[in-house]
Protein backbone atom coordinates (compact mmCIF):
# COMPACT_ATOMS: atom_id res chain seq x y z
CA UNK A 1 0.00 0.00 0.00
CA UNK A 2 1.63 3.19 -1.17
CA UNK A 3 1.33 6.43 1.02
CA UNK A 4 0.55 9.42 -0.36
CA UNK A 5 1.07 12.95 1.07
CA UNK A 6 -1.07 15.58 -0.01
CA UNK A 7 -0.30 19.58 0.48
CA UNK A 8 -0.14 22.95 -0.75
CA UNK A 9 -0.53 26.78 0.63
CA UNK A 10 -3.78 28.04 2.30
CA UNK A 11 -6.68 28.47 -0.60
CA UNK A 12 -4.83 26.15 -2.77
CA UNK A 13 -7.12 23.26 -3.04
CA UNK A 14 -5.70 20.40 -1.08
CA UNK A 15 -8.69 19.83 0.78
CA UNK A 16 -11.02 20.00 -2.50
CA UNK A 17 -8.40 17.60 -4.09
CA UNK A 18 -8.58 14.97 -0.63
CA UNK A 19 -12.51 15.59 -0.84
CA UNK A 20 -12.21 13.83 -4.68
CA UNK A 21 -9.72 11.43 -3.83
CA UNK A 22 -12.39 10.05 -1.14
CA UNK A 23 -15.34 9.89 -3.76
CA UNK A 24 -13.27 7.90 -5.51
CA UNK A 25 -12.87 5.33 -2.53
CA UNK A 26 -9.31 6.40 -1.20
CA UNK A 27 -8.88 6.75 2.47
CA UNK A 28 -7.55 10.12 3.76
CA UNK A 29 -6.09 11.19 6.81
CA UNK A 30 -7.09 15.18 7.58
CA UNK A 31 -3.79 15.94 9.72
CA UNK A 32 -4.57 19.07 10.61
CA UNK A 33 -8.34 18.17 12.17
CA UNK A 34 -6.49 14.61 13.52
CA UNK A 35 -3.95 17.00 15.19
CA UNK A 36 -6.65 19.32 16.67
CA UNK A 37 -8.37 16.30 18.16
CA UNK A 38 -5.25 14.82 19.58
CA UNK A 39 -5.21 17.76 21.68
CA UNK A 40 -8.31 16.82 23.14
CA UNK A 41 -8.00 13.10 23.34
CA UNK A 42 -4.66 12.59 23.65
CA UNK A 43 -4.15 12.62 27.62
CA UNK A 44 0.04 12.50 27.02
CA UNK A 45 -0.23 15.35 24.86
CA UNK A 46 -2.45 17.11 27.13
CA UNK A 47 -0.60 16.56 29.75
CA UNK A 48 2.62 18.34 27.72
CA UNK A 49 0.20 21.19 26.70
CA UNK A 50 -0.26 21.68 30.59
CA UNK A 51 3.05 22.03 31.50
CA UNK A 52 3.93 24.37 29.11
CA UNK A 53 1.26 26.34 28.41
CA UNK A 54 -0.21 26.38 31.93
CA UNK A 55 -3.45 24.98 33.03
CA UNK A 56 -5.47 27.52 31.67
CA UNK A 57 -4.95 25.42 28.10
CA UNK A 58 -7.60 23.02 29.28
CA UNK A 59 -11.38 24.57 30.36
CA UNK A 60 -12.35 23.20 33.67
CA UNK A 61 -14.92 20.75 31.57
CA UNK A 62 -11.43 19.20 29.33
CA UNK A 63 -12.16 21.43 26.45
CA UNK A 64 -9.15 22.84 24.65
CA UNK A 65 -9.19 26.51 25.45
CA UNK A 66 -7.82 27.98 21.85
CA UNK A 67 -7.83 31.90 22.51
CA UNK A 68 -5.22 31.05 25.35
CA UNK A 69 -3.16 29.29 23.33
CA UNK A 70 -3.47 31.52 20.06
CA UNK A 71 -2.62 34.15 22.11
CA UNK A 72 0.61 32.66 23.29
CA UNK A 73 1.98 31.27 20.27
CA UNK A 74 0.62 34.43 17.74
CA UNK A 75 3.68 36.54 16.70
CA UNK A 76 5.60 34.24 19.00
CA UNK A 77 8.09 31.74 16.69
CA UNK A 78 9.84 30.10 19.78
CA UNK A 79 6.17 29.10 21.01
CA UNK A 80 4.80 27.87 18.20
CA UNK A 81 8.03 25.58 17.31
CA UNK A 82 7.51 24.26 20.97
CA UNK A 83 3.63 23.73 20.23
CA UNK A 84 4.22 21.93 16.90
CA UNK A 85 7.16 20.07 18.30
CA UNK A 86 4.42 18.90 20.91
CA UNK A 87 1.18 18.33 18.55
CA UNK A 88 3.44 16.90 15.75
CA UNK A 89 5.06 13.64 16.83
CA UNK A 90 1.62 12.77 18.29
CA UNK A 91 -0.48 13.25 15.22
CA UNK A 92 2.83 11.32 13.14
CA UNK A 93 2.04 8.05 15.57
CA UNK A 94 -1.93 8.81 15.21
CA UNK A 95 -1.23 8.63 11.40
CA UNK A 96 0.88 5.54 11.44
CA UNK A 97 -1.95 3.66 13.34
CA UNK A 98 -4.65 5.03 10.78
CA UNK A 99 -1.75 3.84 7.70
CA UNK A 100 -1.82 0.25 9.52
CA UNK A 101 -6.08 -0.15 9.36
CA UNK A 102 -6.23 0.99 6.18
CA UNK A 103 -6.68 -1.64 3.02
CA UNK A 104 -6.33 0.18 -0.19
CA UNK A 105 -3.89 0.30 -3.00
CA UNK A 106 -2.64 3.61 -1.60
CA UNK A 107 -3.81 6.00 1.50
CA UNK A 108 -3.63 9.99 1.56
CA UNK A 109 -2.40 11.79 4.46
CA UNK A 110 -3.60 15.90 3.54
CA UNK A 111 -1.30 17.93 5.62
CA UNK A 112 -0.61 21.94 4.93
CA UNK A 113 2.42 21.89 6.78
CA UNK A 114 3.35 18.68 5.49
CA UNK A 115 7.31 19.57 4.98
CA UNK A 116 7.82 22.10 7.54
CA UNK A 117 6.35 19.52 10.12
CA UNK A 118 8.95 16.61 9.46
CA UNK A 119 5.60 14.52 8.72
CA UNK A 120 6.56 14.25 4.74
CA UNK A 121 9.23 10.78 5.69
CA UNK A 122 8.01 7.75 5.17
CA UNK A 123 5.68 8.77 2.59
CA UNK A 124 6.46 7.67 -0.59
CA UNK A 125 5.03 10.24 -2.94
CA UNK A 126 3.94 13.67 -2.15
CA UNK A 127 1.16 15.55 -4.25
CA UNK A 128 1.59 19.32 -4.44
CA UNK A 129 -1.59 20.94 -5.10
CA UNK A 130 -0.71 25.12 -6.21
CA UNK A 131 -2.86 27.88 -7.85
CA UNK A 132 -1.63 31.47 -8.70
CA UNK A 133 -1.82 33.79 -5.27
CA UNK A 134 -4.71 35.92 -6.43
CA UNK A 135 -6.96 32.86 -6.89
CA UNK A 136 -5.93 31.56 -3.66
CA UNK A 137 -7.09 34.68 -1.89
CA UNK A 138 -9.87 35.04 -3.93
CA UNK A 139 -11.38 31.55 -2.73
CA UNK A 140 -10.20 31.91 0.70
CA UNK A 141 -11.91 35.26 1.04
CA UNK A 142 -14.97 33.51 -0.16
CA UNK A 143 -14.71 30.79 2.01
CA UNK A 144 -14.59 32.09 4.99
CA UNK A 145 -15.79 35.66 4.82
CA UNK A 146 -12.79 37.50 6.19
CA UNK A 147 -10.80 40.53 4.00
CA UNK A 148 -8.07 40.01 1.49
CA UNK A 149 -5.35 41.19 4.31
CA UNK A 150 -6.49 38.27 6.73
CA UNK A 151 -5.64 36.01 3.79
CA UNK A 152 -2.43 37.42 3.44
CA UNK A 153 -1.88 37.56 6.64
CA UNK A 154 -2.15 33.81 7.08
CA UNK A 155 -0.11 33.03 3.80
CA UNK A 156 3.14 35.19 5.44
CA UNK A 157 3.03 32.18 7.92
CA UNK A 158 3.57 29.66 5.44
CA UNK A 159 6.57 28.45 3.46
CA UNK A 160 6.61 29.68 -0.08
CA UNK A 161 4.50 27.62 -1.94
CA UNK A 162 6.52 27.42 -5.63
CA UNK A 163 9.64 26.46 -2.95
CA UNK A 164 7.27 23.59 -1.49
CA UNK A 165 5.99 22.43 -5.33
CA UNK A 166 9.48 21.93 -6.38
CA UNK A 167 9.92 19.33 -3.33
CA UNK A 168 6.46 17.49 -4.53
CA UNK A 169 6.49 14.46 -7.01
CA UNK A 170 3.59 15.38 -8.83
CA UNK A 171 2.03 18.77 -8.79
CA UNK A 172 -1.84 19.49 -9.50
CA UNK A 173 -2.51 22.98 -10.91
CA UNK A 174 -5.62 24.14 -9.22
CA UNK A 175 -5.81 27.37 -12.03
CA UNK A 176 -9.13 28.27 -13.66
CA UNK A 177 -7.80 27.11 -17.19
CA UNK A 178 -8.29 23.37 -16.48
CA UNK A 179 -10.87 21.70 -14.97
CA UNK A 180 -9.55 19.79 -11.61
CA UNK A 181 -11.81 16.54 -11.83
CA UNK A 182 -9.67 15.38 -14.80
CA UNK A 183 -6.25 16.32 -13.63
CA UNK A 184 -7.42 14.51 -10.19
CA UNK A 185 -8.23 11.25 -11.90
CA UNK A 186 -5.35 11.37 -14.16
CA UNK A 187 -3.13 11.18 -10.78
CA UNK A 188 -5.59 8.70 -8.90
CA UNK A 189 -5.04 6.51 -12.51
CA UNK A 190 -1.32 7.04 -12.31
CA UNK A 191 -1.14 6.28 -8.32
CA UNK A 192 -3.08 3.05 -8.87
CA UNK A 193 -0.80 2.06 -11.16
CA UNK A 194 1.98 3.07 -9.44
CA UNK A 195 0.64 0.72 -6.61
CA UNK A 196 0.78 -2.75 -8.25
CA UNK A 197 4.10 -2.00 -9.42
CA UNK A 198 5.54 -2.15 -5.78
P1 LIG B 1 -6.75 25.71 3.55
O1 LIG B 1 -5.30 25.39 3.71
O2 LIG B 1 -7.02 27.15 3.86
O3 LIG B 1 -7.66 24.78 4.30
P2 LIG B 1 -7.13 24.34 1.00
O4 LIG B 1 -5.84 24.27 0.28
O5 LIG B 1 -7.58 23.11 1.69
O6 LIG B 1 -7.12 25.58 1.99
P3 LIG B 1 -9.71 24.34 -0.27
O7 LIG B 1 -10.50 24.57 0.97
O8 LIG B 1 -9.73 23.01 -0.89
O9 LIG B 1 -8.21 24.81 -0.06
O10 LIG B 1 -10.12 25.40 -1.40
C1 LIG B 1 -10.33 26.77 -1.08
C2 LIG B 1 -11.68 27.22 -1.61
O11 LIG B 1 -11.62 27.26 -3.02
C3 LIG B 1 -12.82 26.29 -1.24
O12 LIG B 1 -13.99 27.04 -0.98
C4 LIG B 1 -13.02 25.44 -2.51
O13 LIG B 1 -14.35 25.02 -2.66
C5 LIG B 1 -12.61 26.42 -3.60
N1 LIG B 1 -11.99 25.74 -4.74
C6 LIG B 1 -10.91 24.93 -4.72
N2 LIG B 1 -10.61 24.49 -5.95
C7 LIG B 1 -11.53 25.01 -6.79
C8 LIG B 1 -11.77 24.93 -8.20
N3 LIG B 1 -10.99 24.20 -9.01
N4 LIG B 1 -12.80 25.60 -8.70
C9 LIG B 1 -13.60 26.34 -7.89
N5 LIG B 1 -13.44 26.48 -6.57
C10 LIG B 1 -12.42 25.82 -6.01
Amino acid sequence: MLKIGLTGGIGSGKSTVAKVLEVLGVPVYYADEAAKELMHSNELLKQQLILHFGKETYFEDGQLNRKHLSSIVFNNKEKLELLNSLVHPATIADAKEWFSKQHSPYVVKEAALLFESGTAEGLDYIIGVTAPIALRIKRVMDRDGVTADEVKRRMANQVDEALKMKLCDFVVHNNEQELLLPLVLALHNELIKRSTEQ
